[in-house]
Parts: C-alpha cells; sequence; structure tokens
C-alpha cells in the first residue's frame, strides 16, 4: 500500500484534484474551510495506492482544529509522499508552507495549481527554478481543466516506490538559528524517526505547544537567539522563511503587471454601495427562479404524475384487478404515493436552487458574500467568518454546521451553530414553495422573503446574544483571501447538484417513505365508538388524537389545527415531510390555513429547531447537552415570537380589532428592538480568574 498526502493552503484546488484522481465526489467549494476532515480515497488506475484530501492549512503551525487534523495526518500517518498543491496565483503565500512540508522529511512533489488563470493573466512560472531551490519535483497542473493532473499523479507515485526514505533537501536558516536546530536535534531521544528529526527540531523551537517537549536545555538555547535577534523563535523562523521566498520569487516567476480580471470584477460586485444592492439581487432571484418561475412542475408532476389521475390511479387500478386488500391499496395510495410523491414533486425546484448555489459557490461569489457581510458584521460586533457557515447551510444544515468548526473563538462559534439553520435549506424550499403557490398563488416575493427573514433572524440574534454575558467579547479579526473568479465547468456544477439532489430523492425513498406509512396509518386507524379499526373520518384518528394535545401550543400562532401540530412535529424528522404530511392528510393546503396562519406557519417552520439530523450535528459540534439544549431552546422560541408577531399584527392589518394578543406582539416587538437596540452593558462578563477566586 502506497500513500499520497494532498497538502496545500486552503482554496488551492485539493479537493477537486482528489476528486479528479479518485473519481470520487467531496464537495468542492471556493472558499477557504471546506474541508474539515481527511478524505481517503483510490487512485483510479492503481488500486494499491491510497489519496488523502486534507484540509488546508497555511502552516504547519495549527491555530484551528482543522489544521490539527492535517498537520497530526502529515505526521502520524506517515505517507509516503506529500503532494503539495500550490495555488499558481498566490505562489508567496503557498510557498510559505512549502518550506515546512520540505522539513518533514518526506518526499514532496509540487504541483502548480490555477495553470489556466496563472496564463490568463499572463504570468509565467519558472518550474526548473523552483525545482532547484525547493528540491522536488514540480508540475504546472490545472485541477479544473484536468491538465498535467496524470503526469503529476505518476510522479508522485513513482516517488513513492522508489524513493522510500530520502528525504528532500530544505532550505537553511541562518547560521545561528541552524546551529540551535542542531542542538535540538541532538538532544531527540533516540527513538525519534530520522526523518522527522529536523521537523520536530524546528517545532521546539518554536516552543510548539502541542510537540509535547521536556527539554530545559534547549530553553536556554532558544532564548540566546532570541536574545540576539530580539523577537520570540516563533516570529524567527516565520521571518526567515519569509525573507527565503521573497529572495527567490523573482526567479520563479514572472509578472505581467495586467490587472487580473478578478480584481476588475471585484471593484464591482464588494464595492461599497452596490455591494449589497447586487447581493438581495442576485439572491432574489435565485429564490424567485427556483420557487415561482419553476413552481408550475411541482404542481403538475403533482396533478399529473403522482395524483389522482396519474400514479395514483393507476396503481389503485392495478391492485384492485389482483384483488388487494382494501387497506392495502389505501396505504400504497393514499400512504406512500401521497407523501413521497408530494415530496418528489418537488425534484425539478430543488434541482435549479441546487444548480444556482452551485454555480454561485463555484464561480468564486459566495465567498464575496462573506467578505461583502463582514462589513456589516462588523458594526454589531460580529465576525462575518460566521457566515461562511451559513453559505453552506443554505445547502443544508449539517456540512453547514460542521463547518463552524473553522471559527476558533468558542462564544463566536456556538452563536454561529445557533443561528446558521435560520438560513432556508434545500428541505425547506418545498415547505416554502408549498406554502407560495398553494395560498399566494405564487407570488414573487414569498420565497425571497423567507430567505432574508432567514438572514435578518441571524443578524438580529446575532446582535442580541452578543449583548448577553453569555457570549460578550471582543469579535476575533476575519482576512478571507478572496479566491479567483473563474467560470465553473458544467462537470462540477453538476456533479455538486447531482450530489445534493441525490440525497433529496434518497431521503424521500427512506425516511419520508417509512414517515408516510406512519402517517397514513395512524391518520387512517383510530378508536370509534369503542372499537380500534380504520375509521372513516380523519378527525377520529388516532394521528388527530395525538395532534389535538399538541394543537393547543400553536392556536396563538394561528395554526391550531391538528394537522399543522403533526406536520410541524414530523418537520423535526426531516423538514421535506411537512410537505409529505400534507399529501398524506390535505387534498389542498388551502383547507387548512388563510394565507396569514399559511405565512405564519411556513416562518415558525424555517426558524424552529432544525430537524434531526442537524440536531445531531448541534449535538456533535457544541459537545455539551447544555448547549444544545439553549440552541433548540432559543431557537424554538425566536421561531414562537416571530410568528406569533407576525400572525396577531398581521391580523390587525387585515382589518381586525385590537385584542389582548395584539397588545402582547406589539409589547414582544418593543422588547425585541430594546434588546436590539441596547447598549452592550459594560463589563458583563467577570473575568473567568476572578470568578474562580470568589467561588
Ligand atoms: P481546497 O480547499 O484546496 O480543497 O479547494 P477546492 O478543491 O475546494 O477548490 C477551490 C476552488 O478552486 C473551487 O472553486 C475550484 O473550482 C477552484 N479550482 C480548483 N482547481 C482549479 C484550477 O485548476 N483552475 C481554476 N480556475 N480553478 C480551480
Ligand atoms: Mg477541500
Amino acid at each position: 500500500m502506497i500513500k499520497i498526502a494532498l497538502a496545500g493552503n486552503p482554496n488551492c484546488g485539493k479537493t477537486m484534484l482528489f476528486n479528479t484522481l479518485t473519481g470520487s465526489n467531496q464537495y468542492v467549494g471556493n472558499w477557504a474551510g471546506v474541508t474539515v476532515e481527511a478524505k481517503e480515497g483510490r487512485l483510479r488506475d492503481e488500486q494499491d495506492v491510497i489519496i488523502a484530501d486534507l484540509p488546508g492549512i497555511y502552516s504547519l503551525s495549527p491555530y484551528t482544529p482543522e489544521e490539527v487534523v492535517a498537520r497530526n495526518y502529515l505526521i502520524n500517518e506517515e505517507p509516503d509522499v506529500i503532494l503539495n498543491i500550490i495555488d499558481g496565483t498566490n505562489l508567496e503565500r503557498n510557498l510559505y508552507l512549502t518550506t515546512q512540508l520540505c522539513e518533514i522529511g518526506i518526499p514532496v512533489v509540487m504541483a502548480i495549481n490555477m495553470i489556466d488563470i496563472v496564463k490568463r493573466n499572463g504570468d509565467i512560472i519558472n518550474l526548473d527554478e523552483i525545482s532547484e531551490h525547493f528540491g522536488c519535483v514540480c508540475f504546472e497542473i490545472s485541477a479544473l481543466k484536468g491538465t498535467g493532473v496524470k503526469k503529476c499523479a505518476k510522479k508522485a507515485v513513482e516517488l513513492a516506490r522508489t524513493n522510500k526514505g530520502v528525504p528532500p533537501i530544505h532550505h537553511s536558516f541562518d547560521d545561528r538559528v541552524e546551529s540551535a536546530l542542531h542542538f535540538i536535534s541532538a538532544m531527540l531521544p533516540d527513538g525519534t524517526d530520522m526523518l522527522h528529526k529536523r521537523y520536530f527540531a524546528t517545532k521546539i523551537f518554536e516552543r510548539d505547544s502541542l510537540v509535547s517537549a521536556d527539554f530545559p536545555d534547549c530553553e536556554s538555547i532558544i532564548r540566546d537567539v532570541e536574545k540576539y535577534y530580539d523577537d520570540d523563535s516563533e516570529s524567527i523562523i516565520a521571518d526567515q522563511r519569509y525573507k527565503y521566498i521573497t529572495s527567490c520569487i523573482d526567479e520563479c516567476r514572472t509578472k505581467s503587471g495586467k490587472i487580473p480580471i478578478s480584481d476588475r470584477i471585484d471593484s464591482f460586485v464588494t464595492n461599497k454601495y452596490l455591494s449589497l444592492p447586487i447581493f438581495v439581487l442576485i439572491m432574489f432571484g435565485v429564490y424567485y427562479i427556483s420557487v415561482s418561475v419553476f413552481g408550475g412542475f411541482a404542481d403538475y408532476i403533482s396533478d399529473n404524475l403522482f395524483g389522482e389521475s396519474g400514479l395514483k390511479l393507476i396503481a389503485a387500478q392495478f391492485l384492485s384487478s389482483i384483488n388487494c386488500a382494501g387497506w392495502l391499496i389505501s396505504l400504497i395510495t393514499d400512504g406512500i404515493i401521497a407523501g413521497v410523491g408530494s415530496v418528489l414533486s418537488f425534484v425539478p425546484q430543488i434541482v435549479v436552487l441546487f444548480i444556482f448555489l452551485s454555480f454561485l459557490e463555484d464561480c468564486g461569489y459566495m465567498s464575496r458574500i462573506a467578505f461583502i457581510m463582514d462589513r456589516l458584521f462588523r458594526k454589531f460586533g460580529l465576525s462575518g467568518k460566521s457566515f461562511i457557515p451559513i453559505l453552506v447551510g443554505t445547502g443544508c444544515g449539517v456540512p453547514g454546521i460542521m463547518s463552524s468548526r473553522t471559527i476558533e473563538n468558542v462564544n463566536e462559534r456556538r452563536m454561529t451553530i445557533i443561528t446558521t439553520t435560520f438560513i432556508p435549506c434545500g428541505a425547506k424550499l418545498p415547505v416554502i414553495s408549498l406554502i407560495a403557490s398553494g395560498l399566494f398563488s405564487k407570488a414573487w416575493w414569498v420565497a425571497p422573503c423567507a430567505y432574508f427573514i432567514g438572514i435578518a433572524s441571524i443578524i438580529s440574534s446575532g446582535i442580541i446574544l452578543k449583548k448577553t454575558r453569555l457570549f460578550s467579547g471582543d469579535t476575533s479579526p476575519f482576512v478571507m483571501e478572496l479566491p479567483n473568479y473563474h467560470m465553473p465547468t458544467i462537470r462540477s456544477v453538476a456533479r455538486a447538484t447531482w450530489d445534493r439532489s441525490l440525497g433529496y430523492v434518497k431521503k424521500a425513498g427512506t425516511i419520508i417513505l417509512l414517515a408516510s406509512c406512519a402517517v397514513w396509518f395512524l391518520s387512517d386507524f383510530g378508536f370509534y365508538n369503542g372499537r380500534f379499526g380504520m375509521v372513516s373520518r380523519m378527525d377520529n384518528s388516532i394521528l388527530a388524537y395525538l395532534g389535538n394535545i399538541a394543537e393547543v401550543i400553536f392556536v396563538p400562532l394561528g395554526f391550531g389545527t391538528w394537522q399543522a401540530a403533526v406536520a410541524t412535529l414530523l418537520g423535526l424528522v426531516a423538514k421535506e415531510e411537512i410537505v409529505g404530511v400534507f399529501g398524506v392528510l390535505y387534498g389542498s393546503i388551502g383547507e387548512g390555513f388563510t394565507a396569514l396562519s399559511g405565512f405564519s406557519f411556513l416562518i415558525f417552520n424555517l426558524l424552529c429547531a432544525p430537524c434531526v439530523a442537524a440536531m445531531g450535528a448541534i449535538r456533535k459540534e457544541m459537545n455539551s447537552f447544555k448547549w444544545t439544549a439553549f440552541a433548540i431552546g432559543y431557537q424554538c422560541c425566536f421561531a414562537y415570537f416571530v410568528s406569533f408577531c407576525i400572525y396577531r399584527i398581521g391580523l390587525l392589518f387585515a382589518g381586525g380589532r385590537l385584542t389582548p394578543s395584539t397588545v402582547i406582539a406589539f409589547s414582544a416587538l418593543a422588547f425585541f428592538a430594546f434588546m436590539l437596540l441596547r447598549k452592550a452593558p459594560k463589563n458583563s462578563r467577570l473575568p473567568e480568574k476572578e470568578t474562580v477566586n470568589a467561588a
């Protein structure tokens, strides 16, 4: 078995190369922090070669959890070759990591990626110079276009097979540092792998907290060097690496001096005044097109394909022709076909949404949104870093919550986990669409409105939480590099769309199928006149009985019917199931809702606790029962508040009378405004140490 590790800066194309080499289908996004775990796969043509896709790292001195994952893999898993992917448009920063990778002691193959953009900008990279300086073979590749990829992989495999144990050359620091490193190397215990000696010596010199070293003698050596340079050891090392790169970069690359196209687009898209309107316009377009323009498809499919004149009829006729029992026919047509069918009829819309999202991600626009939102967030003391999980969450909340790992500050991370699922994910789209088409005759504003209510909820929750003792503190800096724009290939958009849509269809075939059977059973059986059996009126079913208990909670929100209560509860299994439940219970959504109560229902379900999978992710990332409970409690309370205000104040606007409920709604709104606008209490958080002393 041979192991090749793909290492490089965030967003340099590792995952894309991994997918090409292994034929797998990992998530590629055009921003930093997409891959948070090491993924292994087998090389397509050579089954004994394992390729590992690692999270992006800027250096081997990790700051974030995913950087630790990458480093541990490189050191502990002992790959035979490191394939260092380098973003050719950003050589300096990428080579900084290369200088460190070369010190590990494992052969390194360099792949200068994004060569298509480099060429478009008119720059020239001198491969021979780079090879010579860094002592490793060097290739030009484009993971996107597939150029040079095969040749590069072949070389890496060849090196892994033949060159075991021959370390690459590494660059030298100043004499003083070098002699300190030699000294530390000599102190290392005999067991230390010869290969890694230089790496460990450097780490000890930098006083890396994760490399446990107990060599008091080293400390005095390090101090001497620090005194000489009047700087701390870590900075000395970093400084000398950069000096080295600067000294050779001009030989390695010739710049054309043209302003890259990406920068020209950005002067527009990230412009102070234009950026927000452009963002609103784009997201508006995305939701308008996928929900309203393609909304007709859902109706058409549910009516003709799965409906009374379609599959339902055919199945019913066929089953009765083979003398199937009545209850079974009902289970299949009214349960499975109705439930699964209503979820599946939204597939075209889901596909359209996913095409848009994949396109926006891949072309590089999504990372601009995080950048733009950072400017907005910062005004409120929030960090734009929190917006990346939210962007991922637009597809599915689970990876969204997982990508909060890239946020170091624990308060900000928790806050992000709590608010990420406010954004409507793919599974919520059918619910939006159902309400928009069933109750608002596909009004253009309903779907975009749902999206922007999600964003507003995130921002306002952020502001409110930040002002409480639990989350107060400084906002951590957010440096986001903006990746180059590029035209996504049809293949990569298709792949991402296919992947996500397939997930949706799979869920329809599993969870939704089971849930539909359960809903059918519970809504068709019950106690009537003291006997258990099939009931002719659904109001007598077990489901109605259970729903009746739960419905009181939702009476103030305007949808206190047992059907809506059941749908909301089953929405916790999977949000698509809300549509599935209505498919089984209602002929049309208009039977159970007015436009206003439908809207209140929609908003509640968008904002309340997410599905079990997402709740599981929250539990995992929070790593605490208390915090998970807080998150879910907050989401439900917030959703309840928003829906209550919408419904009660909406009633008033629709010509209703002022009732005690309206007064409560206005008071709640006033309280909300107060929490939002109040000054953050000073010293709201006691310094941790003092608390301990007091106790
Ligand atoms: P990772 O963070 O290193 O795993 O990077 P990804 O594989 O997720 O890719 C980051 C972005 O760079 C994606 O938008 C890719 O489409 C894009 N990308 C990757 N390789 C190339 C390339 O060779 N040329 C261009 N133009 N874009 C690329
Ligand atoms: Mg990746």
